[in-house]
């Protein structure tokens, strides 16, 4: 949890999102990246995190946006073919953490909070449903090259 200071850090001192974490890099270009998300009971749970501190999307040009929009899609994309999810949610919160940033998150019928948010208290222990990490990254590595 970042400090409660992060919410007035227009400058990214201190923010965690500037600088990578430990989670896998998926793909990544000179203006955002794909991470696993690394949560338990979600192994497909991806993020894609634009590379600078800016804090909304209508802080973004439009080139930008729908650059940040399609890297968005092309993982949902991916995540499809490779777990067929019941539903895919896309979410741009970043109350917490003012750093823009999608959550792209497959989910199933069984899942630990189906069909609440994930944030939400858990419905049932959850099955986690596995995924291939490698084929992931060659799936969007064929969807939006080999980024720059
Ligand atoms: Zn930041």
């Amino acid at each position: 949890m970042p400090a409660a200071g992060a919410m007035l850090d227009p400058a990214g001192d201190g923010c965690p999102l500037c600088r990578a974490g430990p989670e896998p890099v998926l793909w990544q270009d000179a203006r955002c990246r794909v991470v696993l998300a690394g949560d338990v009971d979600y192994p497909g749970f991806c993020r894609v995190i634009w590379q600078a501190h800016v804090r909304e999307m209508t802080d973004l040009d439009p080139a930008d946006r729908s650059h940040l929009l399609a890297v968005v899609l092309a993982v949902e994309a991916a995540l499809r073919e490779l777990l067929a999810p019941l539903k895919v949610n896309l979410a741009s919160l970043g109350n917490q953490v003012p750093h823009l940033h999608w959550h792209v998150i497959p989910r199933f019928a069984d899942d630990a909070h189906f069909p609440d948010a994930v944030w939400a208290p858990r419905r049932r222990p959850g099955i986690p449903h596995r995924m291939d990490a490698a084929a992931l990254q060659a799936r969007l590595l064929a969807l939006l090259g080999a980024g720059a």
